[in-house]
C-alpha cells in the first residue's frame, strides 16, 4: 500500500459520529503503552499523527484515521490501565462491544502485543472476545527491535500458545522503531480490505 496521505478524522464517542462513507475499517486493540500509536505512525509514515502517548483516561474514544481514500484505522482506547475505574472499564467494554457487533465496515482487528512478554490476561481476554464475535484477527507482536533476532521465534511461539491462536489468524512481528514487519502488515491489511 502506498500511503499518499493520512488524516486524523474524529475521536468518536457515539456511533452517530462514525464516518458514513463506507470505507473498510481496520481496528487496533492493545493494552495501554504497548506501542499502538507508534505502530500507526510507522504504518502511515508520520512521526506524530497518532499521539505517541495516548491519554489513558480517554476510555470512550474511538480514534479514526483515514488513509488515502482507501480505508480507516480505528484506534481503540488502550486497556489494562490500572487507574481506570470499574465504571469506566464497563463503559469501555460496552462501547467496543457495540462497535464489534454492529460495524459492517470492520474487516480486520489488529491485536497489538509486546513481543518481549507473554500475553497478559487482558490480551487473552481481548483475543477470546474478538473470536467470540468471529472476527478475523492479526496479532502484531511489536517492539521486536528490543529482542535479539535469534530469540524471535521462541517469543512468537509463547504468544501463539498462550492465545491459542486460531487457524487463519495471522501473527506477525513488528517494530515501529526500525520498520520490521511494515510491508507484511500492509499485505495482510490489503488482503482483508477486499473481503
Ligand atoms: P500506546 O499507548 O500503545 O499508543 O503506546 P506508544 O506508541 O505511545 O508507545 C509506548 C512507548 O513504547 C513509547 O515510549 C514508544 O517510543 C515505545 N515504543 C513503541 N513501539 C516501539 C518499538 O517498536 N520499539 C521500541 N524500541 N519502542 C517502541
Amino acid at each position: 500500500m502506498k500511503v499518499n496521505y493520512a488524516n486524523f478524522i474524529i475521536s468518536a464517542v457515539r456511533p452517530e459520529q462514525f464516518p458514513e462513507d463506507g470505507l473498510p475499517e481496520i481496528g487496533l486493540a492493545g493494552r495501554s503503552n504497548v506501542g499502538k500509536s507508534s505502530l500507526i505512525n510507522r504504518m502511515i509514515n508520520r512521526k506524530n499523527l497518532a499521539r505517541t502517548s495516548s491519554t489513558p483516561g480517554k476510555t470512550q474514544h474511538l480514534n479514526y484515521y483515514r488513509i488515502n481514500e482507501d480505508l480507516y484505522f480505528v484506534d481503540f482506547p488502550g486497556y489494562g490501565y490500572a487507574k481506570v475505574s470499574k465504571t469506566q472499564r464497563q463503559v469501555w467494554g460496552k462501547m467496543i462491544e457495540q462497535y464489534l457487533m454492529n460495524r459492517e465496515q470492520l474487516r480486520l482487528l489488529l491485536l497489538i502485543i509486546d513481543l518481549r512478554h507473554p500475553p497478559s490476561k487482558d490480551d487473552e481476554l481481548m483475543y477470546d472476545w474478538l473470536k467470540h464475535y468471529d472476527l478475523p484477527v492479526c496479532v502484531v507482536a511489536t517492539k521486536a527491535d528490543k529482542i535479539p533476532r535469534s530469540r524471535w521465534q521462541k517469543h512468537l511461539k509463547i504468544i501463539k500458545d498462550a492465545l491459542v491462536l486460531r487457524a487463519g489468524d495471522e501473527l506477525i512481528m513488528f517494530s515501529s522503531e526500525v520498520g520490521t514487519g511494515k510491508e507484511e502488515l500492509w499485505n495482510v491489511i490489503t488482503k482483508h480490505m477486499k473481503d
